[in-house]
């Protein structure tokens, strides 16, 4: 993005067709994908096959794009299905720790695979007794011969089952000092010690599985080992102020799309003898919807600029920019419920699904207070970062 925030012309142009790819192609999937809550493996090859599944990576990788670019395309795809924007998004969220610290081996083997749609993967950071505070985990990694041993519950882990490769964080020095004792670790599905646990049902981005993994004595080689010892809370942090801002990019799709809808709505339902786009009280509500979105767009691409700057400021803006782009999505897809009246309510149009969808921005990959959290903490210690 150049100074005069916009976006320049390849970077609209690379919009357009993801909107039209899944205007086409998924969009006339997303309500099935709702209904029967299965893994779109269809959706994953399509996006390979465009070879959107390397946007976002980098070049010696067959990868394209960076922060941005891996921003547009979620939200496009969220517009018309938030659940078929988890599949980029999982993959690279559980790719960036490798990013961060990963050796030049371990890119070279996992991130080209993923990139040419022959591997997803995960991020395993929550257990049922640590989720706001990740840094109170149990999984444990022990020394073992060539490695560690690693035993314990992750909860909560999108992709789990579908996903082949894992990015796990684990305590690898109990005594040592909170969040200077865990590690990260690639973990490999079908190893021995390897198995999943139960599966959630949620309330909306369904198709996207929920589950658990569960490791008893699963080793992990050295060479498994990403980055450097008793450094992994560090790479787990990082990793998720590079990822909230593709949460937010999700966010601002699902209330761009269930915005979009509801316009087309308001002006084809007739009350009173007159489209209720005509309604001040319906136009006050739109002006209000779109405002949020307006902002929110320009925070999303705050935080990804940051992001691709590597800039120090960034836990900061990709805070700001999922709590607000999250809280968007919340109240734009109600309001939007709201301007179909009855028929909003009902799985005929699509709105009751976007507004499902849209609570769980507020709540994974940190929930809205603890982004709250990380913005005041860092405006009363060190005021607005420049
Ligand atoms: C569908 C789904 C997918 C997910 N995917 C992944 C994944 O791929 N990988 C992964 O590792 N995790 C994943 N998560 C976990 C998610 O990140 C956690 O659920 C989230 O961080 C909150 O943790 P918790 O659910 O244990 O809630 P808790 O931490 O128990 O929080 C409960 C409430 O207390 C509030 N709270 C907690 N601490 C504070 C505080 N200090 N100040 C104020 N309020 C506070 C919270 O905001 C919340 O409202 C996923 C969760 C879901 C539901």
């Amino acid at each position: 993005m150049s100074d005069s925030f916009r976006l320049s012309e390849e970077q609209e142009l690379f919009r357009d067709t993801v909107r039209r790819l899944a205007e086409e192609r998924i969009a006339p999937r997303a309500a099935e994908i709702d209904e029967t809550d299965e893994f779109p493996w269809d959706i994953h090859a399509l996006l390979a096959q465009n070879e959107l599944m390397g946007v976002g990576y980098p070049e010696e990788f067959g990868g394209s794009g960076g922060p941005i670019e891996f921003a547009i395309m979620v939200e496009e795809i969220a517009r018309v299905s938030a659940s078929a924007s988890l599949i980029p998004l999982v993959s690279r969220l559980g790719a960036i720790p490798l990013f961060i610290a990963g050796s030049d081996a371990q890119r070279k083997e996992i991130l080209t695979a993923v990139v040419r749609g022959e591997r997803q993967m995960a991020y395993a950071l929550t257990e049922p007794e640590a989720g706001s505070d990740a840094a109170a985990m149990r999984t444990r990694g022990a020394r073992d011969e060539g490695g560690w041993a690693l035993s314990g519950t992750k909860r909560f882990i999108s992709n789990a089952g579908i996903a082949d490769t894992y990015t796990l964080f684990a305590v690898t020095d109990p005594e040592g000092k909170r969040g200077r004792n865990i590690s990260a670790f690639i973990v490999r599905s079908g190893e021995p010690g390897f198995s999943l646990g139960r599966t959630e049902h949620k309330m909306g981005i369904r198709g996207g599985p929920t589950r658990e993994v569960i490791l008893d004595g699963y080793h992990a080689s050295a060479d498994d080992l990403i980055g450097k010892e008793n450094e992994g809370f560090t790479y787990a942090m990082r990793t998720l102020d590079f990822s909230r801002p593709t949460v937010a990019a999700q966010a601002l799709g699902i209330a761009q799309g269930a915005f979009d809808f509801a316009l087309q709505y308001s002006r084809e339902r007739k009350q009173f003898n007159q489209p209720i786009a005509e309604f001040q009280g319906i136009q006050f509500m739109f002006a209000d919807m779109a405002m949020q979105i307006e902002a929110a767009r320009l925070l999303v691409y705050k935080a990804a600029t940051m992001v691709a700057a590597k800039d120090p400021s960034v836990s900061y803006w990709a805070a700001i920019a999922k709590c607000y782009a999250s809280d968007t999505a919340m109240s734009v897809t109600t309001d939007a419920v709201q301007i179909l009246g009855g028929y909003g309510y009902v799985k005929e149009y699509p709105v009751e699904r976007m507004m499902r969808d849209a609570k769980i921005t507020q709540i994974y990959e940190g929930t809205n207070q603890i982004q709250r959290f990380v913005i005041g903490r860092q405006l009363t210690r060190s005021g607005r970062p420049r």
